[in-house]
């Protein structure tokens, strides 16, 4: 018998999906996540809040304990805060509702994949900008896209995945001052920086600022992110996002980690220093690199094809993100900071394959 496959919508069946491929290696440097887990003391303080949850209820909907947290953090109010499964939850959830048939979202390439991704789930049609040749946003092509495309959305990513830029106050102001929509920045990696977008946030400006606990909060495996915006932006995503879903597991974990700051911020130090002392490394081999204000770093290996070294890497049980077959990222790898000794291993061999 011949099975009839029911076709998905245009929008959806012409797409590639997101590929972040894992491999078994010793050393594993390729998705931007803490090399640390969560400080002593964590787990076990989450296993007490866990033995306290009324199971056979439904999470607090508005996971009001958490964004309290949150607000705290960031001296905002529980209501300007919004939190989701992941920082793509979050940017799901904003597309889905600012975004959608009719309506466009404007991108600066190369940038994180998952703003154009998920606005064409979405519906949502991209408006996609470059930036200059050497990755900064280059304000002329800003205007030109806002003024063919009107956006709903317009994404910026800072410091930006994957070439590591920071955006300026000065640049976020003006694209801000462009934009007919909402303006997203997307700061997964925004303790690495020297400064956020979060100081330009309030009731009054078209502004959004997501962070997420996956990167510099040590804990990818819960899938907990967050978007810091106007009250006026939450309630309308809390309209649109599923009832309860953020369980009273990850509200719990997201909590817990909150009392951790002190620890978050040490980690995110050493991280940046680390970052100083990869880059500086990378800089002597004959490599392109480029500033980062994350904790990754882009390279352009000079002499040999990308995607040798990125092999030559994986003999060594090394994995870095292989960007070199990307539009516009051309022989380009991405590493992420590790460990001192994972980075000297990732050193040392790069050192052998490029010298
Ligand atoms: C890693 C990353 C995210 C994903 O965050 P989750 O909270 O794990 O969903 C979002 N944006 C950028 C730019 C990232 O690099």
């Amino acid at each position: 018998m011949t099975v009839t496959r029911i076709r998905p919508r245009d929008s959806a069946a012409l797409m590639e999906g997101y590929h972040s491929p894992q491999l078994d290696v010793e050393v594993r440097l390729n998705t931007n996540e803490s090399p640390e887990p969560p400080p002593a003391g964590f787990a076990q303080a989450l296993a007490a809040e866990v033995g306290r949850l009324d199971w056979h209820r439904y999470p607090d909907r508005a996971a009001r304990g958490l964004r309290q947290g949150l607000a705290d953090l960031h001296g905002v109010t529980p209501e300007q805060i919004f939190v989701a499964n992941g920082s793509n939850e979050v940017l799901q959830t904003v597309a889905l509702t600012y975004g959608g048939p009719g309506r466009s979202a404007a991108v600066f390439e190369p940038t994180y994949a998952l703003h154009a991704h998920i606005a064409r789930i979405t519906g949502t049609e991209v408006a996609e900008g470059e930036r200059a040749a050497d990755f900064s946003l280059d304000m002329a092509e800003v205007r030109r896209v806002i003024s063919e495309a009107n956006p709903a959305l317009t994404y910026l990513c800072s410091p930006n995945n994957p070439t590591g830029m920071v955006e300026t106050p000065e640049t976020v102001a003006e694209v801000l001052g462009l934009a007919p929509g909402l303006v997203v920045v997307d700061e997964a990696y925004g303790q690495f920086a020297p400064w956020s977008a979060l100081e330009l946030v309030n009731d009054d400006t078209p502004l959004v600022v997501t962070q997420t606990f996956s990167k510099t909060w040590s804990m990818a495996a819960a899938r907990l992110g967050y978007l810091v915006g106007p009250s006026w932006v939450v309630a309308e995503l809390e309209k649109v996002v599923l009832p309860y879903h953020l369980d009273a597991l990850k509200q719990a974990a997201g909590l817990v980690a909150l009392r951790y700051r002190a620890e978050m911020d040490d980690r995110v130090a050493r991280l940046t220093e680390e970052r100083g002392r990869v880059e500086q490394v990378l800089r002597e081999l004959p490599c392109d690199v480029w500033p980062s204000g994350a904790n990754f770093v882009l390279f352009r290996p000079r002499a040999i094809d990308g995607d040798e070294v990125w092999n030559r890497l994986v003999k060594d049980s090394i994995l870095v993100r292989n960007c070199s077959s990307w539009p516009r990222l051309e022989g380009c790898l991405r590493v992420t900071i590790g460990t001192t000794d994972e980075d000297d291993r990732f050193l040392n061999s790069l050192g052998e394959i490029l010298t």
